[in-house]
């Protein structure tokens, strides 16, 4: 049997939100989600892996990207800029894998726009304060980029209810399994389910 199309799922909430330790929960949960690496012109923070968390480029090799339509969508974020890239993304859901992109609200709006049936998970915090102690407790970024986090922060929680679901990570184990929760109804979905229920037998 060919394997079912897989769904496209877009992740996004504040940074620090944990989105990173949800996903990482997530892919502990099921082998049938792939993560999407995004190309970023941001500098790698320590332990991040080339190919692995994202590809790092120049701004040049980045631009080069967008003018050659090889991203699926692409928005600068605190100064860099963060894309993508498409042929991942198709070639994994035509093998029947759920393919996540962790991505921004900017960018998240575009693939909804290019793909209405993907489907949307926003990431809450438990609150503001719970962000900024994540922000700082993972100690990876400067002052004046969490400043700039936060502040960005505030514009994307206004932007919760263009999405379809929401997950608020207070405890990262149940905000992964919410996740787990949301891919398995929405693979089950009747109108996904076409091309097996309305082979065979199972219609009159
Ligand atoms: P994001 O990918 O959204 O920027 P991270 O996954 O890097 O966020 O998480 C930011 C920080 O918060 C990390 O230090 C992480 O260990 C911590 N964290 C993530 N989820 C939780 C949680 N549910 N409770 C407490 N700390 C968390
Ligand atoms: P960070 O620098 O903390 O890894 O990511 C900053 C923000 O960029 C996060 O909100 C993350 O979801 C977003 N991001 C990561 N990859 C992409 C991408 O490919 N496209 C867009 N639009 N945003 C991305």
């Amino acid at each position: 049997m060919k394997a079912e199309r897989g769904i496209l799922i877009v992740l996004s909430g504040p940074s620090g939100a944990g989105k990173s330790t949800v996903i990482a929960g997530l892919m502990r949960l099921r082998q049938d989600v792939r993560f999407s690496v995004s190309a970023t012109t941001r500098e790698p923070r320590p332990g991040e892996e080339e190919g692995k968390d994202y590809y790092f480029l120049t701004r040049q090799a980045f631009l080069r990207l967008v003018e050659n339509n090889a991203l699926l969508e692409h928005a600068e974020y605190v100064g860099n800029f963060y894309g993508t890239p498409a042929e991942p993304v198709e070639r994994d859901l035509a093998a029947g894998y759920n393919v996540l992109l962790d991505i921004e609200t900017q960018g998240a709006v575009q693939v909804m726009e290019r793909r209405p049936d993907a489907v949307s998970v926003f990431l809450c915090p438990p609150s503001l304060a719970e962000l900024e102690r994540r922000l700082r407790g993972r100690g990876t970024d400067a002052e004046e980029k969490i400043r700039g986090r936060l502040e960005t922060a505030r514009r994307e929680l206004a932007r919760v209810k263009e999405y379809t679901y929401t997950v608020v990570n207070d405890d990262a184990d149940i905000a992964a399994w919410e996740l787990d929760a949301i891919i398995t109804a929405e693979r089950c979905r009747s109108e996904r389910r076409m091309e097996f229920t309305e082979k065979g037998d199972l219609i009159l």
